[in-house]
């Protein structure tokens, strides 16, 4: 496909859309776009994810009774497959995109590949084995504890459950809105570890990846991943049922990969592509204090004033606000 008719490319080859990012547009009164939308908030990504909840559901959590007492055998099983999920999925994306290379930079956003770029701040140098590293060393298990933790609960009747079949509604509704709820929550614990000094001491893990790929997606320090994956927590304290729960956490877990894809669209067939959804996050990786929650279901960077929509008025309107942080920061400063 020509993404040229998509976006424009700089001298040094990066790509960048020619459509600016968009809020939903229920925020914006833009009726008319409310359809289009709806589709793309459904397929496929929150339909992918409703699928491998339900998969979860049925071939992979024991009877509640089991869960009602930790054991390694169901644990380390679904430990297993979290792990072997999120093997297939983002290994295959990685696979076929960035090392079969199977579309070239065609919609990548950083002409460069991160095997191009080896940097000390990595292990071993290499951002692919350090990020991959922390991913099912760090995060899974982390992911694990917290999925095992709420089932465990669940099982015991520790917290707010209630029954599907007496409440349909409700639990449809809490479906619907749990990535509204991931907007928040990610949004939240996102700024917290922009700030001194958790920044240093946390999230800079992360930010190693200025060119993120799939790996980099879970690439966290465990206090940032165990914050991350406790949004599955909140299904505790709000009146909730497993299939809700699960899906909150498969879709967080699973959806990390979203903004780290690094393409715009990937190409099924010569004339076909799918769009990623991964600008909004790839801009906050190559500018760090913009875009801290996802793509504006729940626009709190239009609010906070730290949305960023690829716009050159975006651009100065962000160069203006590091220049006034830059003033701030001085004018704190004793002069010496
Ligand atoms: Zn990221
Ligand atoms: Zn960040």
């Amino acid at each position: 496909m020509d993404d040229l008719q998509f976006g424009t490319r700089d001298k040094r080859g990066n790509w960048a859309p020619a459509k600016p990012l968009e809020i939903a547009p229920f925020w914006l009164g833009k009726w008319s776009a409310l359809g289009r939308w709806l589709i793309a908030y459904l397929w496929p990504h929150n339909a992918i994810f409703m699928a491998i909840t339900l998969a979860y559901m049925y071939f992979v959590l024991p009877p509640v009774e089991v869960m009602k007492t930790f054991g390694w055998e169901w644990v380390l099983r679904i430990h297993a497959v979290n792990a072997g999920g999120v093997f297939l999925l983002y290994g295959s994306v990685e696979f076929f995109y960035y090392v079969r290379r199977k579309q070239g930079t065609r919609f990548k956003y950083n002409a460069k590949f991160p095997s191009e770029n080896p940097s000390d701040v990595f292990w071993f140098k290499s951002q692919n084995i350090d990020n991959f590293l922390r991913t099912f060393f760090i995060s899974i298990p982390l992911w694990t504890a917290v999925e095992c933790f709420t089932l465990w609960c669940f099982a015991n009747g520790i917290g707010n459950w209630v029954d599907p079949a007496e409440h349909p509604y409700w639990i449809a509704a809490l479906i619907l809105l749990a990535p509204a709820l991931h907007e928040v929550h990610f949004f939240c614990i996102h700024w917290a570890i922009h700030q001194p000094p958790l920044y240093k001491w946390i999230h800079s893990i992360h930010h190693n990846s200025i060119n993120p790929s799939p790996w980099s997606s879970m690439s966290m320090h465990p206090v940032e991943a165990f914050a991350f994956f406790a949004e599955m927590l909140w299904h505790l304290l709000i009146p909730s049922a497993p299939i809700a729960a699960l899906f909150q956490l498969t879709s967080t877990a699973y959806g990390a990969i979203v903004g780290h894809i690094g393409f715009d669209k990937l190409e099924v067939t010569e004339g076909q592509a799918v769009d990623s959804h991964a600008y909004t996050h790839y801009l906050h990786h190559k500018y760090f204090e913009v875009n801290y929650g996802g793509d504006g279901l729940i626009p709190l960077d239009k609010w906070f004033g730290t949305w960023h929509d690829g716009t050159k008025a975006a651009d100065e309107q962000m160069k203006e606000r590091f220049r006034r942080k830059k003033d701030r920061m001085a004018a704190k400063t004793p002069a010496e």
